[in-house]
């Protein structure tokens, strides 16, 4: 008991080591991977970032122009944004925010008007 009374005094006075995140956050890092953006107006629905994903958390049909990704089960590796040819994929600098249920990132394109663009 006596070994530990250093410890315990010095934890009293000094300010606790964790944050009550959501409500207080830290200042990120330059070049942080927050929430995973697609840019759907450029994306050509290739499925590269699909086949590529370590994790198999996106899917891409090309036919319904739907790209979709389950942020709960993405690292945050970036390997599919360095592998997609427009660059339409990339990472907010904020965190995506706590939440209560399993939210997916939906998106919905128009890939006939990537055809009809590239036509004219
Ligand atoms: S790699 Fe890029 S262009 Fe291809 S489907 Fe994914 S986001 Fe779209
Ligand atoms: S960051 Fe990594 S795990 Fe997340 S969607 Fe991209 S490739 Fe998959």
């Amino acid at each position: 008991m006596f070994n530990f009374t250093p410890s315990i005094l010095k934890n009293l006075a000094s300010r606790p080591a964790t944050r009550q995140y959501p409500f207080a956050k830290r200042e990120l890092p330059e070049g942080v991977r927050g929430e995973l953006y697609n840019d759907i107006h450029a994306c050509i629905f290739c499925g590269m970032c699909s086949r590529k994903c370590p994790t198999l958390c996106i899917s891409v049909d090309k036919k319904a122009g739907t790209w979709t990704c389950d942020p709960f089960m993405c690292v945050y590796c970036g390997i599919c944004a360095d592998n997609c040819p427009t660059h339409c994929l990339h990472f907010h600098t904020a965190h995506r925010p706590a939440a209560t249920e399993r939210q997916m990132i939906s998106m919905q394109g128009d890939p006939k008007a990537k055809k009809k663009n590239d036509t004219d």
